[in-house]
Parts: structure tokens; sequence; C-alpha cells
């Protein structure tokens, strides 16, 4: 059996809202509900998105919530050389060719099928441009991304602990993706599997919108020999409005519901309440339901759960 590690993985863009909360509680219970490890990952490598400030806000508000680690935090834009040696082997072993289009050419290409998560699906231009041009490209230094070379013939079968069996014979693979931007920055891909892969991380909980990028993870474990962790991808928070809590709702990060009076259990427990973990009326907080925590009694909720207020 393999050692439980789970992970908090969450990107320092602004503070975190009961959504990130939700997803983090529940990542928690499942990794402390088995005395396993939990590791505290920063995801800063999108740097123009990353606001000063946020990465120790997000620490802060988890451990107000109860939520603790063992290991770290480790900072992604401190392990850039780890993702380049593991882009320079999937290059080395021909996983991998440099794309030249732009995201209008991706677009305009493609009245191909989409990505689930309407992420358009890459027609496969430059897949099999003759090696010889592709060299003189780059080395011209055009623009270019390197892509991920999908072979599989359906989306990689596992099964996700809220949402059963997903891939499998019948269904179709995604797309080539990309694993080295334009800039030479790794992609979120390529960097959360050699992160999970390296961090021996054994589940990944986190919400619903990255259930489609689970079969891209996965096929990146497999290319780089890893064994890909167990998945559970669970309810995203929606706002008033129906949509799904980012950082444009008001009064719905922990900090305000924190300086509007609300305390840690109250808000520990109204979500495990949205979540079906405690009874109306049981009050019981974190603790209390820890001993019988299994993160396949969350319900799937694809289409999101409302938050109360
Ligand atoms: N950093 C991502 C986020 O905050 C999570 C990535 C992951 O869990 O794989 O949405």
């Amino acid at each position: 059996m393999r050692p439980v590690r789970g992970r908090f993985a969450p990107s320092p863009t602004g503070d975190m809202h009961v959504g990130n909360a939700s997803s983090a509680l529940l990542a928690w219970l499942s990794v402390r509900a088995r005395s396993g490890v939990m590791v505290m990952r920063m995801e800063d490598l999108d740097l123009p998105r990353v606001r000063p400030g946020s990465a120790q806000r997000i620490l802060e508000d988890l451990r107000w919530l109860g939520l603790d680690w063992d290991e770290g935090p480790v900072s992604q834009s401190d392990r850039f050389s780890r993702y380049d040696a593991a882009f320079q082997k999937l290059k080395r072993a021909g996983r991998v060719y440099p794309c030249f289009c732009s995201r209008k050419d991706v677009a305009a290409a493609a009245s191909a099928p989409q990505e689930p998560g309407d992420e358009t699906r890459y027609p496969g231009t430059c897949r099999d441009l003759p090696p010889g041009q592709a060299k003189i490209r780059t080395a011209n230094g055009d623009r270019h991304v390197w892509r991920f070379r999908v072979e599989a013939p359906c989306a990689p079968p596992f099964q996700d602990l809220v949402h059963g069996q997903q891939g499998g014979p019948g269904t179709s693979p995604p797309g080539d993706f990309i694993v080295r931007r334009f800039d030479g920055t790794p992609s979120y891909h390529l960097a959360v599997t050699v992160d999970d892969m390296e961090m021996g991380i054994s589940e990944v909980v986190r919400g619903d919108d990255l259930l489609p990028s689970a079969a891209r993870q996965i096929l990146l474990f497999q290319a780089l020999e890893g064994e890909p962790p167990v998945y559970g991808h669970v309810p995203l928070i929606l706002g008033p409005d129906g949509v799904r809590l980012s950082k444009r709702h008001r009064g719905v990060t922990v900090r305000e519901l924190r300086a509007s009076g609300w305390t840690a259990g109250q808000l520990a427990g109204e979500l495990l309440e949205l979540l079906g973990q405690r009874g109306p009326g049981e009050h019981c907080g974190l603790e209390g339901v820890l001993n019988r925590f299994d993160l396949r009694t969350v319900k799937a909720c694809p289409e999101g759960i409302f938050w109360i207020n």
C-alpha cells in the first residue's frame, strides 16, 4: 500500500473564497482521516497573476480554519529546474513537438470538437511537420510552444473517488496539450505532474473544474514513468448568480466572512453541511467528522452547490 500523502495546491492570486476553502477542507479530511501526510505547495508559476502577500494570507486563512500540513510550503517558482529536467526527458523520448500556432490559429482551425472544460482542442497542425523544418524554425527563434503528443486511443481510464469511472474505451483522448509555453516556462499540467510525482502524492482532491485535467496529467505520469495519484474531484461552490465563485464575487472570501463575525467552526460546519457530511442540527466540527470521513461519500454535483447567502 502506498503511504497516504495529499496536498494543498493554492494559487496565490488573491484571497481564498469559500469554494477554495471547501476543496481544501475535503482534501485535509480525506488525508487526516487515514493519518496521512499533508503537503503545502504554492502554485505561483503564473507570475503576472501572483499578488504580493497573497500566499501568506492563504496560509493564515487555512490555519484559521483549522487545516494544517506537515511539509512545505514549497513554491513552484523555486522548482523551474525540476520542470525543465522533466521536459528534457519527454523531449529525448520524442513525446513532445514544437508548435508554431498562435492561440488565434488554434481557435480558427478548430471547427473541431471542443475539449471538455471548454478548451479549444488543438487540431494537430504542427504535429507532423517534417523534423528538419521544425528544427530550422526553432533555431530561427520562431515563437513556439511545445506540445505533448497524445498517442493513446482513448482517455486513460481511472476511478475518480467522487465521480466514479472516467475515460477508457470509447472515450476520446485529450488533444495534444502544451507542456512548455512561448516564454519557456512549464505549463500548469507539466508542473503539477512533476510536483505530484516528486512529492509522492498518492491522492489529489480538488475542484470539479480540474476534472478534465486529470486525463492529461495521467498521460504525463505515464510518459515520465511515475505512478499517478488517485483523484477525487469535488463540487464547486456557486455564488448567488449561479456562477462558480471567483475572485470577482464579494463577501465570500474567508477573510470577509471572518470580519463579519463568522467563526472558523461555523464556516467549517456550514461547508460540511452543504457537502452532505453533517446533518442539519448536528453540531460537530471538523474533528467530529474526521473519524467517519470517507471522500467517496461526497456526492458528485457537476452543476455545483449554492453558497448560502
Ligand atoms: N493551483 C490550482 C488552483 O488553485 C490547483 C491545481 C491542482 O490542484 O491541481 O486552482
